[in-house]
Parts: structure tokens; sequence; C-alpha cells
């Protein structure tokens, strides 16, 4: 939109100071020209070229031009930022004045008239999206299952790891113990308890194709990455299976192994590292792999003894 304040005045209309025109080389990306009366032309001076790679998604979708379309079975809405650019231009040296009309809301619009409109309060909506975004959360125990299965293979400390294989390991480098002793007045009973943390790790198989000479090598994952389509996003999802193997249950959800260990199992007491006598509890040992910071174990080193 070209609004002149104040209007043009034909007699300066030709006497325009040439020297900050770039007419030369042509700005044929500027997205933005305006021509007035055959004779100006108005262009995008492009200082910056656009860098995508450092606007982050929050940026992204609140970014001029930039629409974001939203469908899902249940929900759909698009973001379309519309910002109002109002250029102006004079042909003095007096001030450019601009008058803001100050307006929340400058349109609301029925987008198809053949259908009805329903209403939902802020609290449906916001319920709805909290909801929603803790199921997509369950999309993290992936990225943490993924995350230990690296760091498996490189506590293996192999270099490599082959399919159709099992690997028991010392995870962590350390071995626990748990003292109990029992006195009645003419016998005492004294139990250890020395626990191994071990891990068996078994890879079935691995089909992904790797080309060598590409600098995105996985070819499939590559396809993820450069799509928003929902069949093939769905294809890489991974079934994921919780099991107690003390019992031999099965369950697909985190909150029904959860139930069943508040059930059958009880909490895990403290161990003592038995080379540097520290009182841990589990909760820390599992959050770190079971390693510890001891000063006579290979605990917190990336060593593990064999
Ligand atoms: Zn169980
Ligand atoms: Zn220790």
């Amino acid at each position: 939109m070209i609004k002149t304040n104040p209007p043009i005045d034909d007699s300066v209309l030709f006497k325009i100071d040439n020297s900050t025109q770039t007419t030369t080389p042509e700005k044929v990306e500027a997205p933005y020209s305006i021509e007035i009366q055959d004779h100006i032309v108005v262009k995008e001076y492009r200082a910056n070229t656009f860098d995508g790679k450092k606007i982050t998604m929050k940026q992204l979708i609140n970014w001029p031009y930039i629409e974001i379309e939203f469908i899902s079975k249940e929900l759909k809405f698009k973001r379309t930022n519309v910002h109002a650019f109002k250029r102006y231009l004079t042909f003095s040296t007096e001030k450019i004045t601009f008058k803001n009309t100050g307006e929340l809301i400058e349109e609301v619009a029925v987008i198809n008239n053949e259908i009805g409109r329903e209403a939902y309060t802020l609290n449906v909506m916001k319920q709805y999206c909290h909801m929603y975004t803790n199921v997509l959360e369950k999309l993290q125990v992936i990225l943490i299952i993924l995350e230990d299965f690296v760091l498996d293979i490189t506590e293996i400390n192999m270099n490599s790891i082959a399919t159709n294989t099992s690997i028991i390991f010392n995870i962590g480098g350390c071995i626990y113990a748990r003292n109990k002793s029992v006195r009645t007045s003419d016998q005492a009973v004294s139990f250890a308890e020395f626990i191994t943390p071990k891990m068996k790790f078994s890879l079935f198989h691995f089909k992904a194709i790797k080309d060598e000479n590409s600098a995105t090598p996985f070819e499939k994952l590559q396809e993820l990455n450069n799509t928003t389509d929902v069949n093939i996003i769905r294809s890489f999802l991974p079934s994921i299976k919780y099991n107690c193997i003390y019992c031999i249950k099965s369950y697909s959800d985190k909150s029904d192994i959860l139930k069943h260990f508040k059930q059958k199992h009880c909490m895990e007491q403290p161990v003592l590292c038995y080379k540097c006598k520290l009182q841990l509890n589990i909760t820390a040992l599992t959050e770190n792999r079971w390693r510890h910071k001891c000063i006579n174990c290979n605990s917190g080193t990336q060593s593990v003894p064999r």
C-alpha cells in the first residue's frame, strides 16, 4: 500500500536524487517493488541474505509472510502472518507522520458460509492443547531410548556392533553391596547382597542403507526430515514395549508398567559402593547409568572392566 504524506506535488516529481538508487546490478531477488506512476520504482534494499538456519521454529511461525497450517484429525487451523507494512514516500524534507488506528481485532470473518460455526471457550482449547502436548511428549521416550542405545555401544568399547548379537556388560563398571544384620538375644545373622549392574544389549537387525558419498547418508531418514506427511512419519515411529522380566509381563504403556511395579514390587533399597563405601540411592544410579563419582573403581570413566 502506498500512501503519500504529504501528497505528491507534481512539480517535485522529477527532482529525485539519483545517488541512492541501486539499479545496477539488478536485484532480481527483491520481493518488494512498488511502481508509482510508471516512472518511480521503490525496491526493497537487500541488506542481508535470509538465513533460515538461524531462525528458530518459534521465530519462523511469527515471521512476516509465513503461514503455518496445522491439520490433524480433530483440529485444523492456520496462522498467517499478515503484518501490515505501510510505506510512505515524500518528496520533501517534511517529517512523515503515521497514525496508528490502535485496533486490537481488525477483522472477524466466516471462512465458509455454507457450514455452521461452533464456539469453544479458551478453557476448552487450553485443555485440549495441554492434553495434546502430553501425548506428544511420549515422543521424548524415543529420544531417551536412542540416546542410551548409543551410550551402550560406546560403553561396550568395541567400536563396532554386529546384528543378531547380544552382549552382557557391567553397566557403569562398579559393584554395589547391601548389608543387613539381624541380632537376637543369643544369635547374630549377617546378610550381604552384592549387585553387579549388568545390561544385556541385543541388536536384532539394522536395515538402514548408508550412502557413504552423501552428506545425509541415511536417505530414508532424510526423507523423514523433509516431510510433514503423517503416514511417512508414522512409518518411522517405533512400537515400544515395557517388560517386567521378573514376572514375564509385557506392557505397551509406560504408566502400566509403573502401575505393575507399584502393585507387585518394592522400591529398591539404597546400596553401598563396594569400593568407596559411598551410600547411593537407586534413583540416582539409574539416572546415571549406574555410575557415581568413585575414586576406587572405573565408574565415571568410559572404560569398562573386561
Ligand atoms: Zn514384575
Ligand atoms: Zn564408589
